[in-house]
């Protein structure tokens, strides 16, 4: 028997599954009770046991001839991932209420859209919606019997504090649409001295949103940030002209012309083929803070109020904090908006300043709500991440010291969240987070639950996770 076990056995050693002798099969492995095993038998008993499941789903880099099994035979982490993007990109669809403008819904639907991302600014949404509405359907009735009736371009010009959602809801509203967007700064615009190539420039990146798609680019939209700074200069008593020739510049584009532009190239260049893009169907929406407007629309109001039976007193307009909503293409003229400019923005609408409840809203209501964004990436590795209300009211306060809407948001949580995101996944045992008030407040800790117990830890800002 003693024999039979040595190697130096005058037999050859049999594979125990397809019964190949070591001289044909090759070296064998042993393993206990006598039996052999060769090389091949062992690699189709893995691959089987690969395709059997999670249970015996060892990792593809077990060197099985080292003859060495991890000390755990359980999926990896980032193999779990792996399946999960895998699983979601099978089922990958449309996601919610996305249309195409060949399916032009009505405004009401596309406010309904909106209102699942952007908070408030009920009116601008209402007003947006309607023409996104109009405009469309000119665009689709384009090429429709001509009566002779034409309808107007529905351009628009957006007022609104900065951080309250104007880009936003030109973003959501492109995505929404399935339509190209380009966006750019009006600031860009003037630092360039040949006004009249940069101007035009807007239009290759729109090209370039609609992988240089000639009429796809011709349906986008194109959105004009910053279109305050452009004004003419009021106080000064020199002669300012290059806001105003800017705007001139633009007057061609936002009415309606053919433009030649370099075709994947932002600059005309003799090697960069050229195409020729017309501007008609684009929709142009200009957005901007425009700060001391309210100046101007106080004064107006208080000039129109002191005439009359209906005087009233010239503070009472101070404690309105609506006040934007009150805009005129007037004010906007006085603004230093010219009024050919203004000619061709036909809807003009204010946005609210975004309120501490607002920002309480916004971290926490949109299908994207950055709470949401972390809460996810957390349950990846299956941690619950839970945010107390008050905790949010935190954060929103601290926003709104910052005077820069809900875009002060992000920077805030990203600072609370680093050490959570860093220390968390150091232990699978973690099964809930709470952000709490107190932390926000830097004056105490997440709260950290473990799994399957009613263990509560809290985790030390400095280092790590520490008992309570
Ligand atoms: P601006 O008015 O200066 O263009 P943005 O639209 O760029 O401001 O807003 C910055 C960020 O703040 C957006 O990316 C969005 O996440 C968030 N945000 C701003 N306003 C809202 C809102 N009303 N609802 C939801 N999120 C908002």
């Amino acid at each position: 028997m003693a024999e039979d076990q040595n190697n130096n056995s005058d037999y050859e050693d049999i594979c125990y599954i397809c019964r190949r002798p070591e001289s044909i099969a090759g070296k064998m492995i042993h393993i206990p009770n006598n039996i052999c095993i060769c090389n091949d038998c062992m690699q189709k008993t893995f691959n089987s046991m690969d395709q059997m499941g999670p249970l015996f789903n060892m990792p593809p880099y077990m060197d099985m001839f080292g003859g060495k099994m991890p000390e755990h035979a359980e999926v990896p982490k980032n193999q779990k991932l792996k399946k999960r993007a895998e699983k979601k990109a099978k089922k990958e669809k449309k996601p919610d209420g996305i249309f195409d403008i060949e399916h032009l819904p009505a405004p009401h639907i596309i406010k309904g859209t909106l209102d699942e991302y952007v908070v408030g600014q009920e009116f601008a949404k209402k007003v947006i919606s309607v023409a996104v509405y109009n405009h469309y359907k000119r665009v689709l009735t384009d090429d429709m019997e001509d009566d002779g009736v034409e309808i107007g371009k529905s351009n628009m010009l957006m007022v609104g504090p900065t951080g309250s959602g104007k880009t936003y809801l030109v973003k959501t509203l492109a995505r929404m649409l399935q339509v190209p967007l380009a966006i750019t700064d009006a600031t860009s615009l003037t630092e360039a001295g040949y006004i009249g190539d940069d101007v035009e420039s807007v239009i290759s990146k729109l090209l370039a949103a609609a992988d240089n798609d000639v009429d796809k680019a011709e349906h986008g939209i194109v959105f004009i940030d910053e279109i305050d700074k452009i004004a003419k200069k009021r106080s000064t008593n020199s002669r300012d002209v290059s806001g105003e020739s800017v705007q001139q510049g633009m007057l061609k584009l936002l009415e309606g012309s053919d433009v030649e532009v370099p075709v994947g190239a932002t600059s005309k260049n003799a090697m960069v083929p050229m195409t020729t893009v017309n501007t008609s169907n684009i929709l142009f929406i200009c957005g901007g803070a425009f700060p001391e407007l309210e100046k101007v629309i106080k004064k107006r109001l208080t000039r129109q109020s002191a005439i009359g039976f209906n005087a009233t007193l010239s503070d009472e307009f101070d404690k309105d904090k609506n006040l934007l909503q009150k805009v005129t293409t007037e004010d906007l003229r006085e603004f230093g908006m010219i009024p050919e400019f203004l000619g061709r923005l036909p809807v003009v609408f204010a946005l609210e300043a975004m309120t501490e409840e607002m920002l309480v809203r916004v971290l926490a209501e949109p299908k994207n709500a950055i709470t949401k964004q972390y809460q996810k990436l957390l349950r990846l590795d299956e941690v619950d991440l839970i945010f107390e209300e008050e905790a949010l009211q935190e954060i929103a306060k601290k926003a709104v010291e910052k005077k820069t809407g809900a875009r002060a948001l992000r920077a805030i949580i990203e600072e609370f969240m680093l050490d959570i995101m860093y220390e968390i996944p150091k232990d699978d045992l973690i099964g809930r987070v709470t952000i709490t008030k107190e932390y926000i407040e830097h004056k105490g800790s997440p709260r950290i639950e473990m799994r399957g117990s009613g263990n509560a830890k809290l985790l030390s800002q400095k280092d790590g996770v520490t008992e309570a």
